[in-house]
């Protein structure tokens, strides 16, 4: 496929569903710009990608203002001591005061002191490298990154279930072919627009959809129809459906003998939930959850697809399983147009799991505690596999650690803003001041890099190259249209850079093709195999969807349709059984808290705040409030109110809504300041994934006139 005549065909720097759009060149670039030149390129069209078919949101059509030096990072910044004011300062001493720290502190502490923390929206090369860079440059266990917080749930049970681990194992067009969607914790209206044609389009087919979520969303809205659970209960309702399922003889027992092991046991503990103890625990009533069953058992061909709501939980992990056990059981799994998918969130939630930045997981989505996998990674990386790290902790537990005795003392931030993603932000942010060097690289001075030692200004989406795999799976190639400021760097170079001075000169390339290549070589073999992707080839077939093994290879758009990728080839079912959130309501902390995104920002907001039209679309946060509770506690819409857990406490403007729950307030999570709201979720983590319940926690509401 060529290039258009006079634009760059490339891919938007947020979301998994990595929607295409041509950058067109507004002047000819000269080289690095300087720090007063606007960007010269903008965003149009590309209409014949097909994820979204030209179609952009909001955040999508202004990305071009993150490019301008206003809204970004231009110089590296350092801090020359405790209670000083970050400083501008030459790249030399930048990176030679972050070697320092990481030798003064490993001489003091061990390999492991230094911690690296790492994002899902990262390039595949960057999150590649970046493993590398600790396992091997510093020799250190404690890398992880923010992608536990966003899919890890999902990730860990699809691999227990069905051996391999892609969000969707269908391309996004099937959603559309299908008979019924069943969607759970998912408000794509808000988070994904451009992928609501496919529930339009499946709307149009005659076919079902069912959501379930507490808040009647714009997704919600579009549902045949929505159930409403409490939350914390998806699981509790996954079973009743199960139950009710097997009671009507729904159940494809033929597909379940021939595809599945384990149904005695999981049919053994969904027997236990009948409606009405399920409808007892959910809120949802029990003639909803017949309808919802039947109307996805009598569907020839259905999906069961989650997002965060059902997954950020501290349960996530069980959740996770009792939906893909209702679609076995269903013999909706393995077969055209029927599935069970995960709506990863980040720009790179999937391809950020896969090449080794997660604490446990090594390049190709290999593990780290498989001894082949360990010999054949070490082998390419010229070292031995004794002198590769075993795994880490994860990443809230990195964080909660850090700066304390057995916890990391130094932390090197590439591409995350956790003061104020992560859960209980204060006491995160708290560990992060009590590190002896906090090192952050980023392209904006974000929260998290106000409490740095030192910033590395990086380069961005339309500044450099690298590839990203979106949601489906399909690996896309985002492709440089500018040349970045003249004193920022491509975060493979930063790495290249700290690499060689810690005597890695050789291994660490910072030109992407060549990191790509390497990654193509080490993921050879592996899960997740991109042996046979280019990017020449990334650009003539619009993505390339692994495993791709060979040249010749054409990719794997649908995964399972013959076999699982199981040892026995079968999907395992697990018992699953409920169990309460981690913090229930009480007398001082009586009204469940759920947390979500808006339509105009992204994740921590770092960037989308900084971009005036998605600032003035929404300027600040706010507490979403049924008008029936509002009243009892003298809540005024627009007057500031307070959330309080037993974290801490959140300021916000109220908003009233019939559109929730009486017993349950929300708040978006993309603001710092009074009103983040990770000041107060929750902490607990899933004992399987790690993922903290970011979607749960008991909580008070109060005027602020009334505290
Ligand atoms: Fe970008 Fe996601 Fe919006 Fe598409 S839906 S334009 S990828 S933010």
């Amino acid at each position: 496929m060529n290039e258009p005549a006079d634009g760059i065909r490339t891919h938007c720097p947020y979301c998994a569903l990595q929607c295409g759009m041509v950058l067109r060149q507004s002047r000819p670039g000269t080289g690095r710009r300087d720090q007063g030149a606007a960007a010269p390129v903008t965003v149009d069209a590309w209409p014949q990608f097909p994820v979204n078919r030209g179609a952009l949101c909001g955040k999508g059509q202004s990305a071009t203002e993150l490019l301008n030096p206003a809204a970004r990072l231009g110089t590296p910044l350092v801090r020359d001591g405790y209670g000083t004011a970050l400083r501008p300062a030459t790249w030399d001493e930048a990176l030679e005061r972050v070697i320092s720290g990481i030798r003064s502190v490993q001489a003091e502490h061990g390999r492991d002191a230094v911690g690296v923390f790492g994002g899902g929206g990262l390039t595949n090369e960057k999150a590649y490298l970046l493993g590398k860079f600790a396992r091997v440059a510093l020799g250190t266990s404690a890398i992880d990154y923010n992608g536990r917080f966003c899919m890890s749930s999902a990730a860990a049970a699809v691999n227990r279930a069905f051996g391999l681990d892609r969000g969707l194992p269908f391309p996004l067009a099937d959603i559309a072919e299908t008979d019924c969607v069943l969607l759970v914790g998912s408000n794509l209206a808000d988070t994904m627009p451009p992928a609501l044609r496919y529930l339009t389009q499946l709307a149009e087919r005659g076919g079902r959809l069912i959501v379930v979520d507490p808040r009647h969303t714009r997704t919600a809205a579009r549902a045949d129809l929505h159930l409403r659970p409490l939350p914390g209960t998806d699981l509790a309702l996954a079973l009743g459906m199960l139950h009710i399922a097997l009671a009507e003889g729904h159940v494809d027992e033929d597909f379940v003998a021939a595809r599945t092991s384990g149904f005695a046991a999981v049919r053994a503990t969904a027997m236990e939930y009948w409606p009405a103890r399920v409808e007892g625990l959910t809120g949802v009533p029990a003639h909803q959850i017949r309808e919802a069953v039947r109307m996805f058992a009598q569907a020839p061909t259905g999906m069961v697809l989650t997002a965060r709501g059902s997954e950020q939980h501290s349960k996530g992990t069980d959740t996770v399983h009792g939906w893909i056990n209702l679609c076995l059981a269903l013999g909706k799994v393995g077969r055209p147009l029927s599935g069970y998918g995960c709506l990863t969130g980040q720009g790179n939630g999937q391809g950020g799991r896969e090449h080794g930045q997660k604490a446990d997981q090594l390049p190709g989505y290999r593990s780290l505690t498989d001894p082949v996998a360990r010999e054949h990674t070490a082998r390419l990386w010229g070292i031995t596999p004794a002198e590769l790290p075993g795994p880490g902790t994860s990443a809230y537990e990195m964080l909660d650690t850090a700066g304390t005795p057995g916890g990391v003392r130094a932390m090197l931030v590439f591409g995350s803003n956790p003061v104020v993603s992560a859960p209980r932000a204060d006491h995160v942010e708290q560990r992060l001041r009590a590190l002896d060097l906090l090192v952050v690289a980023d392209v904006v001075r974000s929260e998290t890099a106000e409490l740095a030692d030192v910033v590395l200004p990086s380069a961005q989406w339309a500044e450099e190259t690298g590839t990203l795999t979106n949601l489906e799976g399909r690996v896309v190639l985002r492709r440089k249209a500018v040349e970045p400021p003249a004193r920022v760097r491509t975060d493979l170079e930063i790495l290249s850079a700290l690499a060689a001075r810690l005597g890695r000169a050789e291994g660490f390339p910072a030109d992407p093709r060549l990191v790509f290549d390497e990654l193509r070589t080490v993921s050879a073999g592996g899960p997740a195999d991109y042996a046979g992707i280019s990017y020449e080839r990334i650009t003539e077939e619009n993505g390339v969807f692994w495993p791709c093994p060979a040249d010749g290879h054409p990719g794997t758009p649908r995964l399972f349709l013959e076999s699982f990728a199981t040892p026995d080839g079968r999907a395992r079912m697990m018992p699953v059984h409920h169990r309460s959130v981690a913090e229930t309501t009480d007398e001082r902390y009586p009204l469940y808290l759920v947390t979500g995104r808006v339509l105009a920002h992204y994740q921590s907001g770092a960037q989308t705040r900084r971009v005036a039209a998605l600032r003035a679309a929404a300027p600040e946060p706010y507490v979403e409030i049924h008008p029936s509770r509002a009243r009892r506690l003298g809540v005024l819409e627009g007057e500031p109110v307070t959330v309080t857990s037993r974290r801490g406490t959140a300021v916000a403007q109220a908003r009233l809504s019939t559109e929730i729950r009486p017993d349950v307030v929300f708040m978006p999570f993309h603001w710092s300041g009074p009103g983040r709201a990770n000041t107060v979720t929750n902490p607990a983590l899933d004992p399987v994934s790690r993922m903290p319940e970011f979607k749960v926690c008991a909580v008070r509401v109060e005027p602020v006139a009334a505290r």
